[in-house]
């Protein structure tokens, strides 16, 4: 049993100030292979004191300083690279390979963007030349960071390298579903030689470290990724502190197939959201059909869903792996039922076990088709390898129906009439619009619309999330 119960507060591993195991379990097999603690307001308060004691100092280093620490960072997390892939595995059930190729790349790649930004990124400049008024740019503060478990490196280093990059401090807080691989960035931190109390690292839950982070008047702004859930309960508890609120929360994303779509559209659409066992935010969980194609894209979809295999995290190869805790497994399959109940057509998958496995949070991909707007599946976040297929006659109806939703983070469309992509991407009421497969850029902004969230991560607009900006008149 690996046994993970320190915190790193002030440049050093702690004890927790009261007792408090966590087992975290390992999803492919539902035994626990590490355990950490859960800590409380004491524990959080000493990490705050020491953030913001780090400020004062940090907010003053060079561009130049921040930068030279980023590329050793950088340098380290290469080294450790295959560490951090295994932990994620194991912690949430990605299966390796793609914690390999997705989840610990997409950490590396944001590092490596917000080096790139920061470099070109101005904190001083000029309003304009006929003005003698200087604007600043200024690290907000002490930051409270809280991550979920389903992308947890490429979610901390969305928060954490910003944070650094911008001359703020902060706490970390990690899902305590998959803590594992947070501690092996924090050693990386550590080795990296940021100076003592600029990053601590606290483990806990959401209603103990989680609402101390959100409630604590010393620190400047809360930058959080999880469910709408969460994310309405830390607005509310922030807000006697008006700190600032950062948030990326859930999505039902809609992927609008048109009939003149490119050959593999529905394939592809398949894949995407089955990946990472469905639990991404960003996917395209409703697959939107034009009725003259609904019958071979029905076809197509259930043929592609029946051929993803399902397994262990730990095994090579392409396949999907469990979802992440019993909990989650729970809620898809009363969500899958509740598809059956609603009426909705099982074209593929559904609630049983893959026969293979009898042991572990497996799910079967599944589809649906025949599904209406407001049933549960099309309405509901599964964050489950699930998919609603709806059926569509006209363009416009197809916008409603996709902008139909309390979200608004991803949404897909396939078409060869370039026009009309454009057209329909613009109506789309959603952060991001993938046309024909194309995938985002690193650097490029991520977030969302409506209850999808705040705020956008990633890139320049990543790194001015963290920062303040002053208006100062005289300056010449
Ligand atoms: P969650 O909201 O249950 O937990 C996320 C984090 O918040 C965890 O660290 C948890 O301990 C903490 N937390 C929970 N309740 C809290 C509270 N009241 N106060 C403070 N902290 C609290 O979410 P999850 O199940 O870990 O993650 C899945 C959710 O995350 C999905 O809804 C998914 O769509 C969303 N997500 C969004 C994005 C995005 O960029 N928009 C990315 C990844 C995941």
């Amino acid at each position: 049993m690996l046994e993970k119960r320190n915190f790193y507060i002030n440049g050093k591993w702690v004890p927790p100030s009261k007792p408090n195991d966590f087992e975290v379990i390992n999803p492919s097999n539902e035994e626990p292979f590490a355990i950490i603690s859960l800590g409380g307001a004491t524990d959080t308060n000493s990490a705050v004191e020491a953030a913001k004691k780090a400020f004062v100092k940090w907010k003053e280093t060079s561009k130049e300083e921040r930068i030279n620490l980023l590329e050793k960072l950088l340098k380290i997390y290469k080294k450790r690279f295959n560490e951090l892939a295994e932990a994620q595995s194991m912690e949430m059930g990605a299966p390796i390979d793609y914690a390999i190729s997705a989840q610990t790349a997409s950490g590396q790649s944001h590092l490596e963007d917000f080096i790139l930004r920061l470099k070109n990124f101005k904190f001083e400049e000029h309003f304009d030349s006929k003005s003698n008024n200087h604007i600043s740019y200024e690290p907000i503060g002490v930051c409270g960071l809280i991550t979920p478990w389903n992308w947890p490196i490429n979610q901390i280093a969305l928060k954490v390298i910003p944070a650094f990059a911008t001359g703020c401090t902060m706490i970390l807080k990690p899902s305590e579903i998959a803590p594992i691989s947070s501690f092996i960035f924090a050693e990386m931190i550590d080795e990296a030689g940021f100076p003592a109390g600029v990053f601590n690292l606290v483990n806990g839950d959401g209603d103990g470290v989680g609402t101390h982070i959100s409630g604590h008047p010393d620190i400047d702004m809360v930058s959080f990724t999880g469910s709408t859930r969460a994310g309405k309960l830390i607005t509310k508890n922030a807000a006697n502190t008006i700190k600032r609120v950062c948030l990326e929360l859930g999505g039902k994303g809609g992927n609008i197939v048109f009939a003149d779509s490119y050959p593999n559209a529905v394939r592809d659409g398949i894949r995407n959201v089955m990946s990472n066992s469905g639990q991404s935010c960003d996917a395209p969980t409703r697959m939107l059909v034009e009725k003259s194609i609904y019958e071979r894209a029905v076809k197509e979809a259930s043929d592609e869903a029946n051929k993803i295999k399902v397994d262990v995290a730990s095994k090579k190869g392409e396949h999907i792996g469990p979802v992440v805790s019993k909990v989650q497994y729970d809620k898809i399959i009363n969500l899958i039922k509740s598809g059956i109940d609603e009426g909705a057509t099982l074209a593929a998958g559904g609630p049983e076990l893959p026969n293979t496995l009898n042991k572990g949070y497996f799910i079967k991909p599944t589809i649906f088709t025949n599904v209406t707007n407001d049933m549960q599946i099309a309405k509901k976040e599964i964050f489950g390898p699930v998919l609603s297929i709806i059926p569509f006659e006209t363009e416009e109806e197809a916008i409603n129906i996709t902008n139909e939703t309390e979200y608004g983070l991803g949404n897909y469309l396939q078409t060869e009439d370039k026009e009309k992509a454009k057209r329909v991407a613009k109506k789309l009421r959603s952060g991001c619009v993938y046309i024909n497969g194309n995938a985002a850029d690193s650097g490029t902004p991520f977030g969302g619309y409506r209850q999808s969230g705040n705020g956008r991560e990633g890139g320049t607009w990543g790194l001015e999330e963290y920062l303040e900006v002053k208006t100062i008149t005289g300056w010449k």
